[in-house]
């Protein structure tokens, strides 16, 4: 197999992030990767690092609008140092009930892709957009797309399913989770090492936890949107549908359209609330930890909230897996925040969770569970952009 140039495309609701892969017969090169962060500010970050982890380029440039971000990004990966890619993948959260499969990107897709975009409003517009304008900025080079959903779609109908009116569920909603390439990516680390019963707590801006029997999802606690599951930066998470019932009531005479309050709905539940809402200071777990240490109690309830919603699906997921085997820590808090690892695990020796505080005082891959603990304990963060090249390359292989 030749060597071949891949780029990788993840966005976010206000981020763009991209790296450049080269793949050959069984070797995968990250070769430079990037991100664009803070879109709709005045001033963004754009940084791009080689594979030494020296900055091409740190800037924090306005970045006011989706086009003006994805500029930036095709402008310096269009020419040298750059190889040229032969192909394109990229991320989307979900694709809803009819696209579950990693797949070449067509217009057919595309079109179902749109007509979905209720299903994960604030992540899918940005990478459909993402995705036509690679079409036209790099002509004739093939775009795949990797779903998350996709990882999720082994779930159990009994727990995919909301016990909703059926015309709903008729309409696709049901639970599609999120995360699932981090997922998958873990599956693919642990390789020989995988256990049959494992618990994976995603912790990063957003937050999710997935049960996994035998390298399958059987459980993940985001539902239809990432709105839901355990507490995210800026997410509720689930609560009782009747505090949105309350909300929407609260908010309903503000607006003149059911859709404009709904909107509005939509901003308090998932960019004002989670650990932001809480600690009225901050989505970012560095910031929460700082104002806690100076004694700040919103802090100290945002953290309360985050592990014990944490614990209580640990708790859950034991129960789906009649048991469990490894749990792994993976996203930004995941693998750094020592002490919301401490925190999680303080309430779980009974199920056999028992962690070195020692051990525990590392960043990045590590076993940090105490020596003879019935459940293996370990640190991994995920390589989305590589299971997303592997899959590239599989599917031009095919
Ligand atoms: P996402 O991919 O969801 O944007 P990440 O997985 O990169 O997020 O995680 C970002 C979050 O990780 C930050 O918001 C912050 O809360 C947390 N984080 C990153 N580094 C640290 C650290 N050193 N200590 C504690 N939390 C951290």
């Amino acid at each position: 197999m030749p060597t071949l140039p891949v780029l990788v495309l993840n966005s976010g609701s206000s981020s763009i992030k991209f790296s450049v892969y080269e793949a050959s017969d069984g070797e995968r090169t990250k070769l430079f990767e990037g991100a664009v962060d803070g879109i709709g500010t005045d001033q963004g970050k754009f940084w791009i690092k080689d594979a030494a982890g020296t900055k091409l380029i740190d800037e924090t440039p306005a970045v006011p609008n989706r086009d003006a971000a994805f500029k930036l990004v095709t402008d310096a990966v269009s020419k040298s140092p750059f190889p040229y890619p032969v192909a394109i993948g990229h991320r989307m959260v979900a694709g809803g009930p009819k696209l579950l499969q990693h797949q070449r990107i067509t217009p057919e897709a595309l079109d179902e892709m749109e007509r979905r975009v209720a299903f994960a409003p604030l992540h899918s517009p940005i990478a459909i957009y993402i995705m036509r304008q690679a079409e036209r900025l790099f002509p004739g080079v093939p775009n795949f797309v990797c779903f998350d959903s996709a990882f999720h779609s082994t779930i159990p109908e009994a727990a995919a399913r909301f016990a909703i009116p059926e015309s709903y569920v008729e309409q696709g909603v049901r639970r599609y989770g999120a995360h699932g390439i981090s997922y998958e990516s873990i599956v693919y680390q642990l390789g020989r090492e995988l256990p049959s019963r494992l618990i994976v707590c995603h912790l990063g801006n957003g937050a999710s936890i997935t049960a996994i029997r035998d390298g399958r999802s059987v459980d993940t606690s985001m539902g239809l949107t990432p709105t839901g599951g355990i507490i995210s930066g800026t997410r509720t998470g689930d609560i009782d549908p009747g505090v949105m019932l309350y909300i929407l009531r609260d908010i309903a005479a503000e607006y003149p359209t059911t859709n404009a309050a709904a909107d509005q709905l939509e901003t308090i539940v998932a960019k004002k609330s989670g650990l932001l809402g809480v600690s009225r200071r901050s989505n970012d777990m560095r910031d929460i930890r700082e104002h806690l240490s100076r004694g700040c109690p919103h802090c100290g309830m945002a953290v309360a909230e985050f592990t014990y919603v944490i614990r209580k699906f640990i708790g859950a997921y034991h129960a789906v897996l009649g048991g469990l085997d490894m749990l792994v820590f993976t996203g930004g808090i995941g693998e750094n925040d020592t002490q919301t690892r401490i925190d999680i695990c303080a309430g779980l020796q009974h199920l056999g969770i028992q962690l070195d505080p020692a051990r525990n005082n590392v960043r990045g891959s590590a076993t940090i569970s105490a020596e003879g603990s019935p459940v293996e304990i370990r640190v991994i963060p995920p390589a989305e952009d590589l299971l997303i090249v592997n899959h590239v390359v599989r599917l031009l292989e095919s």
